[in-house]
């Protein structure tokens, strides 16, 4: 295998290794106390492409998927458990809250084609797991009770701690973002809570050596990758924001047990900004896979968008992109029917290395569009290069597009109702929206004038 991607720890882009043809994976799942918007879909479509860029050179991948349904505190409020924060607001039991989430994360993912992992461990089903590393740590000196009977792991007896962050320890001062105001009972600022003491908590808290409460979130995928990756971690893969504490932290943790370096590649997608801003709840830009679907847009033209973008720089969504993505999609697909219905590949080896070359996404799709309109490719040769190119890109590329055709009927209402526009009359238009989406259109304006759709 010659595929290379950059590693977040030694700044360098490194081969992806493998034992016997297996590579292990571990990426951080979501917290499911909500849906997950476009940006966390961006990290997992990025999982997936690693994985299928590994598979397509007839590797095999074992990837680890956590849940996180316990532990990862807000970063607004101290003290708040995402979950149980939810679970209030909503008046809700929190597990309840954890399992519809958890289902609409998997469904979420089918739609995209990101193949299943091999498990998804829950952090709330893992609690033995994390106590055994706990009590590990403690008789290895890397960990202690603090003074409130937490337990906190001793940032500064880890040698390299800060080293995939670049945050190094004598650079972090107290009170910082990243320290929470609830662990009072820590040596030293840049210690983390492993388990915290439940106090007035009384959901989703259990028994443990030093007394009834519940887990940090850092320590659940330490936990959950050593035991289900058997110790080695071939790629380990999250979001930009995950770098600091928490993949600082998880390395720490996993390497103070073996005494060895437990990942072998760090790899952190960049984020995803919607028109611009930073998706957030409170601006009220926070797009959903349901979303795009609403708008009649193929939710795969998603998927498209991400992949035309490096994933190690930022990139910005639109509408615009989304549709564009769609229209390009519609146009393959239907090509892909024009050109035959073998479901034969050939191998393109300039799609190959762009992949190989740091998952070189934008380079490759741009093959594919020479492919396309390539005038010495055959039509059976560019099915096969396109079949071969979809095992990566997973676009469904085979799908065969339905072209119903328009009756005389709705042609005439479209030509009226564009008719009305121009003269601006608008209750004309609406009134003529109305018959047309009864017919089963869907009718958009934009800049260009008036769309339809079948819906
Ligand atoms: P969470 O559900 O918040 O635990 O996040 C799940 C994954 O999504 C993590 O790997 C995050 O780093 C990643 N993530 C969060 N926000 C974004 C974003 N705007 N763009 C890309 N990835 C993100
Ligand atoms: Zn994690």
């Amino acid at each position: 295998m010659t595929l290379a991607i950059y590693d977040t720890l030694t700044r360098e882009v490194k081969p992806v290794t493998s034992t016997n043809g297996l590579t292990t994976m571990y990426c951080c799942g979501p917290t499911v106390y909500r849906d997950a918007h476009v940006g966390n879909l961006r990290t997992f479509v990025l999982s997936d492409l690693i994985r299928r860029s590994i598979e397509i050179t007839g590797g095999t991948v074992n990837l680890i998927q956590n849940i996180t349904d316990v532990g990862h505190m807000s970063e607004d409020v101290a003290g708040e458990d995402k979950m149980l924060s939810e679970a209030r607001s909503k008046k809700r039991d929190p597990f309840e809250i954890a399992r519809t989430f958890e289902a609409r994360f998997h469904k979420d993912l089918e739609i995209l084609n990101v193949k299943a992992a091999q498990k998804y461990p829950r952090a709330s089903e893992s609690i033995d797991l994390m106590l055994a590393m706990i009590s590990q740590l403690i008789s290895s000196g890397f960990a202690y009770v603090g003074s409130d009977n937490s337990v906190y792991f001793d940032a500064r007896k880890f040698e390299s701690y800060g080293a995939i962050s670049g945050n190094r320890l004598d650079a972090l001062k107290p009170g910082h973002r990243y320290e929470y105001t609830d662990e009072g009972g820590k040596k030293f600022h840049a210690d983390w809570a492993l388990w915290k003491m439940a106090g007035a908590r009384s959901e989703m808290v259990w028994d443990s050596p030093w007394g009834r409460g519940f887990p940090g979130w850092h320590i659940e995928c330490s936990a959950m990758s050593m035991h289900f990756l058997d110790d080695h971690v071939d790629v380990h893969v999250g979001g930009i924001d995950l770098r600091f504490p928490h993949h600082e932290n998880e390395r720490a943790q996993s390497n103070a047990i073996s005494n060895t370096e437990i990942v072998n590649l760090w790899i952190h997608g960049e984020h995803l900004l919607f028109e611009g801003r930073k998706m957030s709840k409170s601006s009220g830009n926070v797009v959903l896979l349901s979303d795009i679907s609403a708008r009649n847009l193929d939710p795969l033209a998603l998927r498209l968008n991400f992949l035309e973008n490096r994933f190690r720089s930022q990139m910005d969504l639109t509408w615009e992109s989304l549709e564009t993505a769609n229209t390009t999609l519609k146009r393959w697909r239907k090509k892909m029917a024009q050109w035959g219905a073998s479901l034969e590949t050939k191998v393109d080896e300039s799609f190959l290395r762009a992949i190989e070359s740091d998952l070189d996404t934008p380079r490759a799709i741009q093959r594919i569009r020479d492919v396309e309109k390539s005038s010495e490719i055959s039509n059976s040769d560019k099915r096969a290069i396109f079949n071969y190119a979809d095992q990566i890109l997973a676009l469904n590329l085979n799908h065969i597009e339905e072209t119903k055709e328009i009756s005389d009927l709705q042609q005439s209402l479209l030509d009226a109702r564009s008719i009305a526009r121009s003269q601006k009359r608008w209750d004309d238009s609406d009134a003529l929206r109305t018959e047309l989406e009864a017919t089963g259109l869907e009718i958009k304006d934009d800049a260009k004038g008036q769309q339809w759709s079948w819906r």
